[in-house]
C-alpha cells in the first residue's frame, strides 16, 4: 500500500471499523506529522521499536521503513484485518493482540538483536501514566520513548522545579530520562477529533545518573514531600527526622518551610542517601 491517511480512511470503511472511544482511539490522519515524528526520533536499521496502540497502522507503516523491527502491541482484535491491509508488505512488523499493561515485554524481547530501543506510540489518553511507568518499572532499558499525548499530561511530565506542573511524577520520570518536548500537536490532525491538545515528547534514557543508595527510599521521599502540595516539607515529612533533612536542604539553600514543588531532584537524592536504607 503506499500510504496515505485517505487510503486508511478507506480501510478502515471497507472494514466496517468503529472507532471505539473506550480505548482511547483517535487515528492521526496527517501524513507531514507522521513524517516529522519519524524524522525527529532517529531511528534507524538497527533500532528494535515497541509500539503501543498502532491502530490503523499509519504511524507504524513508516516505522517499519526505517526500523530494524516494529513489534506492536494493540488491545483491540477487532483491528486485525484492517492492520493485515495496511502492513500486508511489511515483513519487519510484528502485531501482538494484548493489553500492553499486562505484556512481559522483557520475555518478548530477549532474543532480538539490536543496538537501540525505542517505545513509540500516539497513546490512548487514559493510560499515558501507567504505560509509561511500566516501561521503567519493567527494566527493559529502553533508550528513548516518543510518545503523543495530552498537552497537560506531557507538561506534567516534563516540569521542572518551581513550575505549577512539578510533582513527585516529574522527578520520578527525571531520575530515568531527560524529558523534552519535540513538537506540539493541533486536535484537527485525529479522527476522531479529540477536545483536548496534544504535544509529542521525548524521554532520552539518562547515562550517568547521581548515585542513588537505595530507590524505594528515595521514591517514598518523594511522594511524602508531594503529600499535601499547599504544605511546607517540615508539614510533610514530620514523621522523619527533621534535623537530617534540615541538614541537606540548608546545604543546597532551602529550608524546612520550603514547599516540595520548588526542590530539584539532586536535593531529594541527597536527602534520600543521608536517611539510607531507612523507610521512615
Ligand atoms: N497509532 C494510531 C494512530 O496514531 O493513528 C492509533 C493511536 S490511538 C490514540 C491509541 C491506540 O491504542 C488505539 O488503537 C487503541 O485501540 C490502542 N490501545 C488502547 N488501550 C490499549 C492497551 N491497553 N494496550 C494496547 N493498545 C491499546
Amino acid at each position: 500500500m503506499q500510504y496515505s491517511p485517505k487510503k486508511i480512511i478507506q480501510i478502515l470503511e471497507k472494514n466496517h471499523f468503529n472507532l471505539k472511544k473506550k480505548f482511547g482511539q483517535n487515528f492521526i490522519i496527517d501524513e507531514n506529522i507522521i513524517n516529522n515524528i519519524i524524522s525527529k526520533s532517529n531511528i534507524d536499521s538497527n533500532t528494535l521499536v515497541i509500539e503501543v496502540g498502532p491502530g490503523a497502522g499509519a504511524l507504524t507503516y513508516k516505522l517499519a521503513d526505517v526500523a530494524k523491527k516494529v513489534i506492536c502491541y494493540e488491545i483491540d482484535e477487532t483491528l486485525k484485518d484492517v492492520l493485515s491491509d495496511v502492513l500486508f508488505d511489511k515483513d519487519n512488523v510484528e502485531v501482538i493482540y494484548q493489553d500492553f499493561l499486562k505484556a512481559n515485554v522483557s520475555d518478548k524481547i530477549k532474543d532480538e538483536k539490536y543496538d537501540r530501543l525505542y517505545v513509540v506510540g500516539n497513546l490512548p489518553y487514559y493510560i499515558t501514566t501507567p504505560i509509561i511507568i511500566k516501561l521503567i518499572e519493567d527494566k527493559i532499558n529502553v533508550d528513548k520513548i516518543i510518545v503523543m499525548v495530552q498537552k497537560e499530561v506531557g507538561e506534567r511530565f516534563k516540569a521542572k522545579p518551581g513550575s505549577k506542573d512539578y510533582s513527585s511524577l516529574s522527578i520520578f520520570l527525571n531520575y530515568y530520562f531527560e524529558v523534552t518536548k519535540i513538537m506540539d500537536i493541533s486536535r484537527n490532525i485525529f479522527i476522531p477529533k479529540p477536545n483536548v491538545d496534544s504535544i509529542v515528547v521525548l524521554f532520552s534514557k539518562k547515562e550517568s545518573k547521581q548515585e542513588l543508595k537505595n530507590e524505594n527510599t528515595f521514591f517514598k521521599l518523594i511522594r511524602d514531600s508531594f503529600k499535601q502540595k499547599r504544605k511546607t516539607i517540615k508539614n510533610n515529612l514530620n514523621l522523619y527526622n527533621l534535623s537530617t533533612i534540615e541538614k541537606i536542604l540548608n546545604k543546597h539553600g532551602f529550608d524546612l518551610s520550603t514547599r516540595a514543588e520548588r526542590i530539584p531532584i539532586e536535593v531529594f537524592i541527597d536527602m534520600a542517601n543521608e536517611i539510607g536504607d531507612r523507610n521512615d
